[in-house]
C-alpha cells in the first residue's frame, strides 16, 4: 500500500507538447529493473539506434550506474528524427524509465505523503499549457507508488517517508513545524497578490527574524505563535513607508552577476551558449561578468542580446499576466517544498528561501534586457532558463554559492536587489 499525494493548490496546467527538450538535455539514470526492461527489448544498435549502444555508464567499477546513452549532439539515442521516443513507439509508454515519464513533475516526500512539484525547465510548464493538474493525479499516484519502490522508502500506511528538512540549519523539526513555516511563506504571496516583489521581500524579512531567534526550545504551539507574530511584523515592514530603492552595494552587484552568469549558462543541448567555444571565450565571459560593462556574454542562446549598462536602467512595470506567472512559479516552489531539503541541495528552510528569493532579481534582470514588447515572452523563457538550474545545478549546493547567498541575505542585499531590478523609475 503506497502513500497519498499532496496536490498543488496552484493553478498549474501542463501537458507534454513533444518539444523534445528534456530528451536532448538530461542524463537519465536507470534503476537495475529499468535497465533490464530495455535489455529485454533487444534493441538493434546499428539499425535502430544509429550505431550507438542503449546505455552509458558512470561511477567506479564497483558502483557503476547505467544511464540512457546520448548522441554527440546531446540527444537521447531513443529520440527519433520526428522527436518521438522509440521505446514509447515500439513497446508502449509504460515501458519507459520512470524519470522519463515523471518529468517535469517532481515528487517530494512530505510527512507521510508525497508533495507534487514541477520543473519549469519544461517550456510547457512555464507557459502553463495543457490540462489542469487534477487531470494528471491518477498518473502521479501511480508514479508515487513506483518511486517508493525505486528509492526503497518506507511504504507502510501512515509512516513518514523521510525526516523533515531543517528550518534553521540544525536539528530536524516535526513535519508540523515545517509545513506551518511553508504555509507562512505561501501566506506572503497571498497577502501581496499583485506585487511579487513585496511578497518575496516580506518572506525575507520573516526569515531574518527567525534567524535571530533560538527556536529549538519552543514547543509546537509556541513555535506557531511566534512565527505568526513574525509574519505580521514582516507584512507591516513591507507595507509601511517604502522609500525609493537604494543602489545595491558593489559587492552585492558583483555577487549578483556571478549568480546571473550561473543561472543563465547553458553548456549542453540545442540552446547552448558560448561557454563551449573554448577557454578563451570562457575567460572573456568570466571577466565581463566580473566587470559588468559592455555586451553581456550570451551563455544561453535564448538570452536577449544586450549590455550590462541597459540591465541597470529602470524597466517597464510587470503586467498583470506577468505578476500572475511569477506568483504561480513561486507559489509552486514554496508549497511543494522544492526550495529546500532534498529537493534543493539539503538547504535549510531559511537558506532555501533566500536562494529562491535570489532568483527573482535574476528573472527581472533577464526580462529588462528585452524590448518592452517582448517582456512577457522573455519572462516565460527566463523562468525556464533559471529553473533549469534551481535545485539541480550542483554548483548552487557548494560552500561557495551557499556563502554568496548568506552574504547577500545577511546584509539585506537580496531585498535591495529585488527592489533595484524591479524598479520602474530612477
Ligand atoms: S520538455 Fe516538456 S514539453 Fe518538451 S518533451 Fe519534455 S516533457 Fe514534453
Amino acid at each position: 500500500m503506497g502513500q497519498g499525494l499532496r496536490p498543488l493548490p496552484v493553478l498549474q496546467n501542463w501537458d507534454c507538447h513533444a518539444c523534445g527538450t528534456c530528451c536532448k538535455e538530461y542524463l537519465v539514470t536507470l534503476s537495475p529493473s529499468e535497465r533490464k526492461v530495455i535489455e529485454d527489448q533487444k534493441w538493434d544498435d546499428v539499425n535502430e539506434l544509429g550505431g550507438y549502444s542503449p546505455f552509458r555508464f558512470s561511477g567506479w567499477p564497483w558502483a557503476r550506474r547505467a544511464h540512457l546513452n546520448h548522441r554527440p549532439d546531446g540527444s537521447c539515442v531513443f529520440l527519433d528524427p520526428k522527436g518521438l521516443c522509440l521505446i514509447h513507439k515500439k513497446h508502449g509508454y509504460d515501458t519507459k524509465p520512470l524519470p522519463c515519464r515523471l518529468f517535469p513533475w517532481v515528487l517530494i516526500p512530505s510527512g507521510n505523503r508525497w508533495q507534487v512539484g514541477m520543473r519549469y525547465a519544461c517550456p510547457s510548464a512555464s507557459e502553463n499549457r495543457g490540462r489542469p493538474m487534477a487531470m494528471h493525479t491518477p498518473h502521479l499516484e501511480a508514479f508515487a507508488l513506483e518511486l517508493e519502490g525505486r528509492e526503497g522508502l518506507q511504504i507502510e500506511d501512515g509512516a513518514e517517508l523521510t525526516e523533515a528538512p531543517s528550518i534553521q540549519g540544525e536539528g530536524r523539526p516535526s513535519w508540523l513545524r515545517f509545513r506551518s513555516s511553508v504555509d507562512q511563506l505561501a501566506g506572503f504571496l497571498k497577502a501581496f497578490p499583485n506585487d511579487i516583489g513585496a511578497a518575496m521581500r516580506a518572506g525575507l524579512h520573516w526569515t531574518s527574524h527567525l534567524r535571530e531567534t533560538n527556536l529549538a526550545p519552543l514547543d509546537d504551539s509556541s513555535f506557531q505563535e511566534l512565527t505568526n507574530l513574525f509574519a505580521d511584523l514582516a507584512r507591516g515592514e513591507i507595507t509601511t513607508a517604502n522609500p525609493a530603492p537604494k543602489t545595491p552595494s558593489w559587492i552585492a552587484r558583483l555577487l549578483f552577476r556571478q549568480l546571473a552568469a550561473l543561472y543563465t549558462r547553458k553548456d549542453h543541448g540545442p540552446k547552448r551558449g558560448i561557454a563551449r567555444q573554448g577557454p578563451i571565450t570562457r575567460l572573456n565571459a568570466i571577466m565581463r561578468f566580473s566587470w559588468g560593462t559592455g555586451d553581456i556574454p550570451r551563455l544561453h542562446s535564448w538570452m536577449p542580446h544586450n549590455t550590462f549598462e541597459l540591465g541597470e536602467l529602470p524597466g517597464s512595470p510587470l503586467s498583470e499576466t506577468e505578476q500572475r506567472d511569477l506568483h504561480r512559479y513561486y507559489m509552486l516552489k514554496i508549497i511543494s517544498g522544492q526550495f529546500c531539503g532534498r529537493a534543493n541541495h539539503g538547504l535549510s528552510l531559511l537558506d532555501g528561501f533566500e536562494s529562491l528569493a535570489m532568483t527573482l532579481p535574476v528573472l527581472l534582470w533577464i526580462r529588462r534586457l528585452a524590448p518592452p514588447s517582448e517582456s512577457h515572452q522573455t519572462l516565460i523563457r527566463a523562468l525556464s532558463i533559471v529553473d533549469d538550474h534551481f535545485g539541480y545545478n550542483k554548483m548552487l549546493g557548494t560552500a561557495v554559492y551557499r556563502l554568496m547567498h548568506r552574504i547577500l541575505g545577511g546584509r539585506g542585499e537580496i531585498d535591495r536587489l529585488i527592489r533595484w531590478y524591479g524598479r520602474t523609475s530612477q
